[in-house]
């Protein structure tokens, strides 16, 4: 039936906004989304526009489980945060106007908005024709902190909710931590950590690593399979936006070599950034951490 056990599947490496250049490119111009799933359990990680193809996939899938079944299919979608090239695909994700569908949100509240507050006001009528309560799938809104993870059983598609100080449950086939992460404006953000078997990837977008990198994220990443960490700008780059929350190609390879991590995917690529520009910078990295390539729109990770 299913080809793999796991897959992490990348359909957005842009950062800041979609493009979609004259001269066109293959690394990949949507913004922020990656699908993790076992053949049971289907987990996206933020809904950037890379989202929406990820959606009219998963049609065929959905009509015949819910044919199958007679029972909703569940998608746990977990939000870094929620600048908008990171929420903007939600509204144009196809999964959420079937009515044989139940979305479990997952995602911080900011500035002392609740999380569900910031997604519902996106679609209100100035903004968009559908208001969140006319999608006709069935949804839940849930504010995540770094004191819980989310974590799945086998023989049941929704997502648990774990706390830290607990002992996870001994049933789990996958589970997912997060951290937050100071230094990306206003109110941070919220990197996972993915954990399926004894296999480890790491997302973690919009960080800005300082000199020495951050310790704390250092921790959570260490010896991760797969890092996927923030590297928007070269060097030269990055001395014009130091402190707007993005990492520079070196800062990312810093951050990989002392998480002794076993690969380096650079990622939320500058949109200013053209498919030879990214190259440079990917053969820069390489001479910085050897174990390091491009995020690319398709990249994936079978098992
Ligand atoms: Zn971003
Ligand atoms: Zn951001």
């Amino acid at each position: 039936m299913n080809d793999y056990q796991f897959l992490a599947k990348l359909y957005g490496v842009r950062g800041s906004y979609p493009i979609a250049p004259m001269e066109g490119t293959k690394i990949g111009g949507n913004t922020a989304c990656m699908l993790v799933r076992t053949p049971e359990h289907v987990v996206i990680l933020d809904a950037g526009s890379g989202i929406i193809r990820l959606g009219k996939e998963l049609i065929p899938e959905i009509l015949n489980y819910n044919k199958e079944t007679g029972s909703l299919f569940h998608i746990t979608i977990l939000f870094t945060h929620t600048h908008t090239d990171h929420l903007l695909g939600f509204p144009f994700f196809a999964p959420i106007y079937m009515p044989g569908v139940h979305i479990h949100f997952f995602g911080p509240a900011t500035l002392g908005m609740p999380f569900k507050e910031i997604m519902s006001t996106q679609v209100i009528p100035q903004y968009f024709p559908v208001s969140m309560d006319e999608f006709r799938s069935k949804k839940s809104f849930q504010n995540i902190d770094e004191n819980m993870y989310i974590y799945f059983n086998p023989g049941n598609p929704e997502p648990q909710i774990g706390h830290v100080f607990e002992s996870e449950s001994a049933f789990s086939v996958l589970s997912i931590y997060n951290m937050k992460y100071y230094f990306h404006p206003k109110d941070g953000s919220y990197p996972y950590r993915v954990e399926w078997q004894d296999k480890k990837i790491v997302f973690a977008t919009d960080v800005e690593e300082y000199a020495g990198g951050d310790q704390r994220l250092i921790s959570f990443a260490r010896n991760a399979d797969v890092l996927i960490h923030d590297a928007q700008y070269s060097e030269e780059q990055y001395k014009r936006f130091a402190g707007y929350g993005h990492s520079s190609i070196k800062a990312a390879c810093d951050a990989a070599r002392q998480a002794e991590v076993k690969q380096l995917l650079l990622y939320h690529h500058d949109p200013n950034n053209s498919d030879q520009v990214l190259k440079e910078m990917e053969k820069e990295a390489r001479k910085l951490f050897p174990a390091s390539e491009l995020a690319t729109e398709n990249w994936e990770w079978r098992l």
